[in-house]
Order: C-alpha cells, then sequence, then structure tokens
C-alpha cells in the first residue's frame, strides 16, 4: 500500500496501482465499455461511471480497496444487486465503485438458534430457500427479492409487502461484520440479542453505504406459518378500501400483509400479467394471513365481514399456492407493468400514518387532475407507504417537467400529513434535495456528526442522502490546509 498522501487527495489510479497484485486483474475495471454497465442503479435516470470498479470476491479485497481508497482520500461506493431505487449506488466519477454482489456464500443456517450467517451479496430470497427445509424463512421481502442483496437490504432498511408484521429489516438483523471507511474491520451487534451500548447496528442499518461496508450480516429466521390464507377483495374506490384496511387494524388484528392497487395501477397489471382481477373494481385489496390454523380462520372470518362492510363487491380467496401466487403476480408486477400504459414512469416513495390515507390519496387525485398527470396507486396500505407511479412521456415537451412536479407535490403532501419523503427506498441521490423539509439545519448537522464519527474523510457514499456535505471538525492530525471540499465552498467543517 502506498503511504497517505497528506491533505493532497488521490485518485483511482493511486487506489488500482496499490490494488494491482493484491486483487486479481480481473477484479479490477477500468474499460470504458464495462466501466459503463455500472453507471446507474434501479433509477436509471441518473447515471455516472465511475474511475474504477472493484469486484470483490473475499472480504479482504474490500477491506484492501477500502484501506487503498482511505489512504489516497478516494470516494468509494458500495453496490450490491444495484436495484436500488433512489440512486444510492449511483457512482462516482472520480471515485471506486465496490461490488460485493460476488460475496455468495451463505455461511450458516441455524434453525435451533433461528439464525443466518451470509455474505452481503447473497440474493434475498435465497437465504428463505436455503432455510426454507428447516422450517423458517427471512422475513423481510421487498419485491426484488429475487434479485437484491442482503448488504443492500440492511443498507436501505429494505421493506416488503409481509413487513407490517414482522418487521424492516431492521427488525431481523443482529450483527454486521464491517470494513469502516479507516478501512478497520468491526464488528457491530452480537449473535444473541440486546447486547449493551450503543446499537450501532440500528445506526449502520438504514445508513445508504455512508458508515462503511458490511462484509458479514448475521440475520434473525423466523417460524413458517402453519396456515397462509390471501384474501383478494374489489372494491369501488380507493376509500371503500382504505376504510376497511384501517377497520381491519382496528379490530386487532394484524395481517401479515395489506396492499391496495388503485384502478390505473389494475389496468397496468392486467395489461402485463392477465391477473385477473375483479372486474370494474376501482381499487383492490390483497390481505394476507398467517400463523396458527384455528387464529388465522377467525380472523379470516372478521377480515372477510369487514370487507363487505366496506363495500366490497367480489371477494376471492387462494385455495392453494399456485392461485395464492396468482393474486401476488398482478400485485409484485405492479412496477414494471405499467411500461404498458406509459412509456415513462417515476416510481416514488412515501410514507403516511395509516389514518391520513384517505385524504392523502384523494389530494393526489386532485393533483394528478390539475397538472393533467396520470398517478397509478400501488402501496403497503397496513404502514401507510406509498408507492405512487407518476406516468408521463420523455419525448413530449414539458412532460418531464410536470410529472417531477407532481411527484415532489406528492411528497410535501405525505410531509403536511406527518409522514416521511421515503418509506423503504432510501434517500440516496434523488431525494436528499428534500431532507431540508423534513429536517432543520441542526437536525441535519446532528446526523452528519454519527457520519463523521464512522468516516472522519467523508469518502464512503459522499453526495448522498444530505443536500450538502459536512465535515468532520476533529479530523486525524496528518491533515494540513482546508480540505479540498471547504476550499470550494461545497462544505464546511464545525
Ligand atoms: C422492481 C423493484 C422492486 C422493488 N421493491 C422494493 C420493495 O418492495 N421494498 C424495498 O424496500 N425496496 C424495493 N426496491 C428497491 C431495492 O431493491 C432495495 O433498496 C434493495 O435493498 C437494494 O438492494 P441492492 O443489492 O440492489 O442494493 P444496491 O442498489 O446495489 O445499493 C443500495 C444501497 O446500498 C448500499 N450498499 C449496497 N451493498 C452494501 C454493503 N455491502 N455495505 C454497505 N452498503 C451497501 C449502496 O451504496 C446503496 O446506497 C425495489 C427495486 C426494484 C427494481
Amino acid at each position: 500500500m502506498s503511504q497517505p498522501q497528506g491533505d493532497t487527495a488521490g485518485t483511482a489510479a493511486d487506489v488500482l496501482e496499490d490494488l494491482r497484485g493484491h486483487l486479481p486483474e480481473e477484479c479490477l475495471i477500468t474499460d470504458p465499455t464495462r466501466l459503463a454497465a455500472y453507471d446507474c442503479d434501479g433509477l436509471a435516470a441518473y447515471r455516472v461511471q465511475p474511475a474504477l470498479v472493484v469486484l470483490t470476491d473475499t472480504p479482504e479485497y474490500v477491506r484492501r480497496a477500502v484501506q487503498a481508497c482511505a489512504a489516497h482520500r478516494v470516494p468509494f461506493v458500495a453496490r450490491g444487486s444495484g436495484t436500488g431505487l433512489s440512486g444510492g449506488a449511483l457512482p462516482h466519477a472520480d471515485g471506486v465503485l465496490l461490488v460485493t454482489s460476488r460475496l455468495r456464500t451463505l455461511h450458516e443456517i441455524s434453525a435451533a438458534d433461528q439464525r443466518a450467517v451470509v455474505d452481503p451479496g447473497v440474493i434475498n430470497l435465497q437465504v428463505s430457500k436455503a432455510a426454507n427445509p428447516e422450517g423458517y424463512y427471512f422475513a423481510p421481502d421487498p419485491s426484488s427479492q429475487q434479485i437484491c442483496s442482503i448488504g443492500g437490504n440492511v443498507a436501505e432498511n429494505s421493506g416488503g409487502a409481509h413487513c407490517l408484521k414482522y418487521g424492516f429489516t431492521a427488525n431481523h438483523v443482529l450483527a454486521l461484520d464491517v470494513v469502516t471507511p479507516e478501512g478497520e474491520e468491526v464488528t457491530l451487534g452480537t449473535r444473541a440479542p440486546d447486547a449493551p451500548g450503543y446499537d450501532l447496528v440500528g445506526a449502520f442499518v438504514g445508513s445508504e453505504g455512508t458508515l462503511g461496508v458490511a462484509t458479514g450480516v448475521t440475520v434473525r429466521l423466523v417460524r413458517l406459518p402453519q396456515e397462509v390464507r390471501t384474501i383478494l377483495a374489489g372494491f369501488e374506490d380507493t376509500d371503500q378500501a382504505g376504510a376497511a384496511t384501517s377497520a381491519i387494524i382496528a379490530s386487532g388484528i394484524v395481517p401479515a400483509a395489506i396492499e391496495i392497487m388503485d384502478a390505473l395501477a389494475i389496468e397496468a397489471a392486467e395489461a402485463a400479467v392477465s391477473c385477473g382481477y375483479p372486474e370494474g373494481a376501482g381499487a383492490v385489496l390483497v390481505v394476507e394471513l398467517d400463523g396458527p390454523a384455528q387464529e388465522v380462520a377467525h380472523e379470516f372470518d372478521a377480515v372477510e365481514q369487514i370487507c363487505h362492510t366496506e363495500g366490497c363487491f367480489e371477494l376471492r380467496v387462494a385455495t392453494d399456492a399456485a392461485d395464492r401466487a396468482a393474486i401476488w403476480k398482478g400485485r409484485k408486477s405492479a412496477f414494471a407493468a405499467v411500461g404498458r400504459i406509459s412509456p415513462d414512469y417515476i416510481v416514488q416513495d412515501g410514507v403516511v400514518p395509516r389514518t391520513a390515507l384517505p385524504q392523502v390519496l384523494r389530494r393526489m387525485t386532485e393533483i394528478s387532475a390539475e397538472k393533467g398527470v396520470r398517478v397509478a396507486n400501488v402501496f403497503h396500505a397496513g404502514d401507510g407507504n406509498l408507492h405512487p407511479l407518476v406516468l408521463f412521456d420523455g419525448s413530449v415537451e414539458g412532460e418531464t417537467e410536470r410529472a417531477e412536479e407532481v411527484s415532489g407535490a406528492i411528497l410535501d403532501l405525505c410531509l403536511e400529513h406527518g409522514g416521511s419523503i421515503t418509506g423503504e427506498h432510501g434517500v440516496g441521490a434523488d431525494k436528499a434535495k428534500h431532507m431540508p423539509k423534513m429536517f432543520t439545519a441542526d437536525d441535519l448537522d446532528t446526523q452528519q456528526m454519527v457520519r463523521c464519527a464512522f468516516d472522519p474523510d467523508g469518502i464512503a457514499n459522499p453526495g448522498k442522502v444530505y443536500p450538502t456535505p459536512r465535515l468532520c471538525g476533529e479530523r486525524p492530525g496528518r491533515h494540513t490546509g482546508p480540505h479540498p471540499l471547504q476550499a470550494q465552498g461545497l462544505a464546511e467543517i464545525f
């Protein structure tokens, strides 16, 4: 390794030179054609080609790569499967992209302990597949679970349809092996619950790659339920479906999932996968109940009655696994399906208190009509997590801008109702500009002090999450003179 370069930041070429001889050549990508494959994540509206891609096949490669970046103060961005929807894994033009997707070993599935220990590049669904024969599964189930990585789930604190009952990723991560931005290998948390001291696992989960790179993840496994019952209910409109959701929760039942799709989302799903949802429905509710058979039977009777009371005109129950998969197919294909009814769309992600859903949905319909921009709605109704799909045609002048305006207005609406600018997709590059709407300058400074504690040089995923980077007041003594970002007026020491 080269020695640190004082205050002068080095370049990705310096990092490359350090890594040559330590990592196989095939793990170091500099060819512009190959680099182009990594220029965006799932939010393809933003594209930046990295200076260097490092394929990290082992935790040792991650450590070496981060240490080289730290030595030269070169920014790095971790990337799992690249399915993120907020530009979190968007590369830095002068930086290094550390790809963890080849770290794919499932080290341990322990039924007795209800734990799994996996590499960060392991695909979410693989954990459940490995645990199923033992009678267990990994509960957080993003719709992207066939392709997204556990490392990405940890960094985004990802959710999914079944997180209403079982909690988000944060509720299932017990310990993390991490390479800190200074290149140190540390273990946060323990396999056993309730480690004393600060909850550093809690700080790391959801930190969007800004506190280091996870190289090992210990997660909780959940027992497979004895019975699962999936209900599809057709309503005239989202008001009725929303009222049914509130009534179900108010009755004391916590279903595994409650999802709502509105008429436009149903139209798109029908066009894409012919899911056969109730004809003429202005909204459908998918309710899944799971648990001991007797409990599910009892809850089912109550849900059926509530749905009918709130105006449901058709209610179906999946009779077997294939039927259940068919009901979920429409819901899970909804994002991609809108491509059938619109050339372009923005997937928005906001959250409101569940009780505010009717007002928010009504106002969203008004905004959509005022601006002449169609909005399809698919959402995790149980926890008020909205995923409005704002439809537009980028080839028509002005439509992109109008769609962005509507998309921003929807976030403002979420905040007005006591919600948040993101429910599960993260802030990333896309929503950093909205953070000051939700937090005061003092709040943002305080949050960034946590970042500085992990990353005094600000090299881990810079430019993400916070609108204005702040630098740490206390920096190691090797630095002299102003930080380059400070000198350029882009950041301030505090
Ligand atoms: C069709 C579709 C459906 C989706 N549905 C859902 C959904 O239901 N719920 C949901 O929450 N999300 C959903 N997403 C978003 C996305 O799949 C999740 O955010 C997922 O967790 C990202 O995982 P990834 O491996 O692709 O991460 P990436 O996109 O590669 O990275 C995401 C973030 O994690 C960081 N990161 C990645 N690996 C590491 C690591 N090892 N250590 C530290 N930081 C790391 C990156 O720097 C970046 O900030 C969906 C995406 C798509 C395309």
